[in-house]
């Protein structure tokens, strides 16, 4: 079956941007397989089946009309056809290892050369690029952009640090996605070149387990079987969807195709006010969108505290975003001038928002997918939509781990990596186990927020004696220089075991201070001890301190 490039308006001409897949690529109905650049903007090709990319009939670069051929898929159930697309498969290879590890994300190549350090013999599967989300397609790419939205934004308001622009700021958005491509490419490089270093065995192609000690990798060359002493499974998550009639509609972007999307809009609408939807949010204001969020639940970013979640949703609408909560997506549709109608149920009845695109951003789901579990034996743990795992980042079977968003514990980064740490440690001997009480948040929106340990609202609801100190960003000096004088930081303390439980932090580096909060948590500190730290002045980690203050003699500058 042929992919065709769907309708380009006007009968125009489009331009192939990324192909996501290779011949031989196991896809799924709705994968996103290339981008086209058209005059309306990007518009995604999308498989409609699930199959087998037999073939690639366009490249990078080419240009392309409305139903021009560029795919050609088969039947992913017809061995045959398998078969056929893997003729020049070479005979299965046979390999032994002590470690293996299934994905290259920040869970899997971590955890990699930690045990690699440790003289352990490693072998990861990537069948993708390195870096996994993280570098590709999540952390790394969003910040890269992000920095592009600020920069816009202190062009734009640079007038008010006396500094005067000439001409019309514009965004020149292939230039900043170029940018963020380049920064992905030499993280992608530099885990090249740190596996190697490290002697790491690293295999391109597809993993499935074919028994609880046996892995087979496919790739567009070859097949593998690899015994391993012990496996991790660190094979991440993937973009989830809603069933919401029109998601499929090509100007309806997920993150992923959000982040290669060369054509700013002039309107777009995000559905899901979480961590994804308000930093893409805050970065295409920054570029001068018109931004709609659409939010099923009564705030946006619910994990965080009451007042931080209304003093995010104060600077976002200050800022020109417009947010609707408790508001539910029923449909999304097109115009005949080709814009996405976005309608919604809220307590104002039904309503509907127009705009040039839309962003699924309602989170995403662990990704098992070719993994062939079932012969390994692990459990999926439906409930917790994550395979499951103890402390020690153990399965169920004795001598297969699991870590990162595959185990749907914490999706972070960091927190993947640590799981991977935590998982080799076992995999030595040593009882070693995850420790989540000091696990810092950030959202990077503008300004950033930062979360660690037990929030007010949490502690409040356990019955925890608490003490809240609170100081704002505008009695800090440091903040007032950059004029980002809104938002504050907090401190929880637990009252009966003395020590600082919990931290909540909007503002200016807010990323970056919430580590000291961290390192206080994590090592049961209290005011007293922030309190005889030295801070240098002028700096926003005075903020801290004064908190810290105000947890005994009352802050100095409130
Ligand atoms: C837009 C966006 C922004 C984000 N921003 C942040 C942020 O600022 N901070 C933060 O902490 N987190 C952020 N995240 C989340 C973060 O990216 C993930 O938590 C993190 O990447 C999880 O790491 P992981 O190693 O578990 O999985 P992944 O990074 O998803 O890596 C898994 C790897 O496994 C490979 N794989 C899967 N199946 C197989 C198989 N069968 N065979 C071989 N290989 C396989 C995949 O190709 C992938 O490379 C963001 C995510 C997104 C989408």
């Amino acid at each position: 079956m042929f992919i065709k490039m769907s309708m380009i308006p006007g009968n125009k001409e489009g331009i192939v941007g990324k192909i996501n897949i290779k011949e031989g690529s196991i896809v799924k109905k709705g994968d996103v397989l290339a981008q086209v650049e058209t005059a309306k903007g990007n518009r995604p090709v999308k498989a409609n089946e699930d199959g087998i990319v037999a073939s690639i009939l366009v490249e990078e670069g080419s240009k392309v009309k409305t139903n021009t051929m560029m795919f050609e898929l088969m039947e992913e159930s017809s061995t045959e056809k398998i078969d056929e697309v893997n003729k020049e498969l070479k005979k299965s290879i046979k390999k032994e290892t002590d470690l293996l590890i299934i994905g290259a994300g920040p869970g899997g190549y971590v955890a990699a050369l930690a045990a690699a350090k440790r003289h352990v013999k490693v072998t990861i599967i990537e069948k993708e690029e390195l870096g996994g989300t993280c570098l590709n397609v999540g952390c790394i790419p969003t910040k890269a952009l992000i920095k592009s939205g600020e920069v816009c934004h202190s062009a734009r308001t640079a007038y008010q640090f006396g500094i005067k622009l000439d001409g019309e700021i514009t965004v020149d958005l292939p230039k900043a996605v170029k940018r963020k491509d380049d920064v992905k490419k030499r993280l992608v490089n530099g885990i090249d070149m740190l596996l190697a270093k490290n002697n790491i065995t690293c295999i391109r192609g597809v993993a499935s387990f074919v028994s609880d000690k046996e892995v087979k990798v496919v790739s567009n060359k070859e097949e593998m079987l690899i015994s391993a002493k012990d496996i991790i499974i660190a094979t991440g998550s993937k973009v989830a969807t809603l069933p919401i009639p029109g998601i499929d509609l090509p100007m309806v972007l997920d993150s992923t195709a959000m982040l290669s999307n060369t054509t700013l809009p002039s309107s777009l609408t995000i559905i899901g006010g979480g961590v994804i939807g308000m930093e893409f949010a805050f970065l295409y204001r920054n570029f001068g969108v018109d931004v709609h969020v659409v939010e099923y639940m009564d705030t946006i970013l619910s994990m965080f505290d009451t007042d931080v979640c209304q003093e995010i949703t104060e600077i976002a609408q200050e800022a020109g975003i417009h947010i609707h909560t408790s508001a539910k997506v029923t449909k999304i549709q097109q115009s005949i001038d080709g814009k996405a109608i976005v309608n919604f149920e809220s307590k104002n009845g039904e309503q509907l928002v127009i705009s040039d695109i839309v962003l699924s951003a309602v989170g995403r789901t662990a990704n098992i997918e070719h993994l062939d579990l079932e012969k390994s034996g692990v459990i999926f743990d439906d409930k917790k939509r994550g395979i499951a795992v103890d402390h020690h980042m153990k399965t169920n079977v004795k001598h297969i781990y699991a870590i990162g968003d595959v185990t749907n514990i914490m999706q972070l980064a960091h927190v993947a990596s640590h799981q991977g740490m935590i998982a080799v440690e076992n995999i030595l001997g040593n009882d070693k186990e995850m420790d989540y009480h000091a696990v810092p948040n950030v959202v990077f929106s503008y300004p950033e927020i930062a979360s660690v340990g037990i929030g007010e609202d949490e502690a409040r609801h356990k019955g925890i004696n608490i003490k809240v100190s609170k100081f704002a960003f505008a009695g800090n000096g440091k903040a007032l220089t950059m004029n980002e004088e809104k938002g504050f930081i907090k401190l929880v303390k637990d009252l009966d075991k003395n020590n600082i439980i919990g931290a909540s932090i909007i503002g200016p580096d807010a990323s970056s201070l919430i580590a000291t909060v961290t390192v206080a948590i994590n090592n049961g500190l209290n005011e007293e001890d922030i309190v005889k730290t030295i801070f240098a002045h002028p700096t926003t980690s005075e903020v801290i301190h004064e908190a810290a203050l105000d947890l005994g003699l009352g802050a100095l500058h409130a």
